[in-house]
């Protein structure tokens, strides 16, 4: 089915078509070619950051990010409930163990819970910024010191966010703030981590190509066709984030005072606009009904088939997922647009 308003669009234009159409004018279209080396630096230099490491998705640079820092079997990573599912199951790929924490009322990672959490076998807190909004980076930080842990920010969701954390990995699939279609970078201000993370994304070849492989990594390669679409936006983003901005604002302005919906607290970037609703089954068909696509709440990590033996603990999250929803959000989203969006959700609660 395809709805006049989908849940999101990626936003490509003539800049997008150029780099692509040079990246296969140039021959490049594997995982050498200078886009990739490209996008990795100026990445890296938006963040602040020095080096960039590219990888066939957000999922890949997960793993990749935990395998580098020696993560595997007998460790434990602390991974928010209220996330996606490839947060946990890249903890999972490298062999070590995701333990769950439950969410504030950001719908991020509740940093007074931590601290319960962690054992001798934790390695890494890996915060997920939720729907764009940052967790408390101060607090998770700190904790990090104290105990010895590293920090594995999981940026998929707010490119804009400065990280802070020892590495940070942003997915750029096509729902993504910025996108490559398929792909994700990670970036770090260690050289060392940088290399090591880029050497297992790529297949650990030893550098004098003798076949010799002395440990088993994988092949998470960037192409150059990704990397020319996500330099093309990257060249973008202000505009992007901007726009993005002026999304939140005209809803956060419409939708409040609608009985039967509850505005979330602001973000830092806009993801995906997410509000609590009254009736959500009903409200989510009647939109559908209008041509208005809306997308569920994350179901809590400790509510997944392969993470029932974590225990079925009360949770905010389980709250949380049982009446939030998002709304479209996308660049080319006008005005008008959330006019004729908000107002069918206007008339589902005062008909
Ligand atoms: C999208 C997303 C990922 C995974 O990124 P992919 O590029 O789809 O592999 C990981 N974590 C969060 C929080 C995400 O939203």
């Amino acid at each position: 089915m395809s709805y006049a308003y989908p849940v999101s669009k990626p936003w490509l234009g003539d800049r997008e078509q150029q780099l692509v159409g040079e990246a296969i004018a140039s021959g490049w279209i594997s995982s050498q070619g200078p886009e990739i080396k490209r996008f990795e630096a100026a990445f890296a230099e938006y963040n602040g950051v020095a080096h960039g490491v590219a990888c066939s998705s957000g999922t890949a640079a997960l793993t990749v990010a935990l395998a580098a820092l020696g993560v595997g079997p007998g460790d434990e990573v602390i991974v928010p409930e209220f996330t996606m599912i490839a947060s946990a199951w890249a903890v999972n790929y490298v062999g070590a163990t995701p333990v769950f924490v439950d969410c504030g009322d950001d719908l991020n990672l509740d940093v007074t819970k931590i601290e319960a959490r962690i054992t001798s076998r934790t390695a890494v807190i890996m915060p997920v910024h939720v729907y764009g909004r940052r967790c408390d980076m101060d607090a998770i930080m700190e904790l990090a010191y104290d105990y010895n842990l590293r920090v594995v920010e999981d940026s998929a969701e707010s490119h804009g966010v400065r990280p802070v954390g020892d590495v940070a990995c942003f997915s750029l699939f096509a729902n993504k703030i910025i996108t490559a279609g398929e792909g994700g970078i990670c970036i770090t201000n260690e050289p060392r981590l940088a290399e090591q993370m880029a050497h297992l994304r790529a297949m650990a070849f030893t550098k004098d190509h003798s076949f010799l492989h002395k440990k088993i990594a994988y092949n998470f390669r960037m192409t150059n066709l990704q990397a020319a679409l996500a330099s093309a936006q990257l060249e973008r983003i202000d505009e992007i984030l901007s726009r993005r901005r002026a999304i939140e604002k005209y809803y956060d302005a419409a939708l409040a005072g609608i009985p039967g919906v509850t505005l979330m607290p602001p973000r830092d970037v806009l993801w995906m606009y997410d509000v609590r609703v009254e009736r959500r089954a009903q409200l989510q068909a009647h939109l559908a009904e209008n041509g208005v696509e809306t997308r569920l709440f994350f179901k809590p990590m400790s509510r997944q088939p392969m993470y029932f033996d974590a225990g079925w603990p009360e949770l905010k999250a389980a709250a949380f997922s049982e009446d939030g929803l998002y709304l479209p959000t996308y660049p080319e989203l006008t005005e008008a647009d959330q006019e004729i969006i908000v107002g069918h959700i206007r008339s589902f609660y005062r008909p």
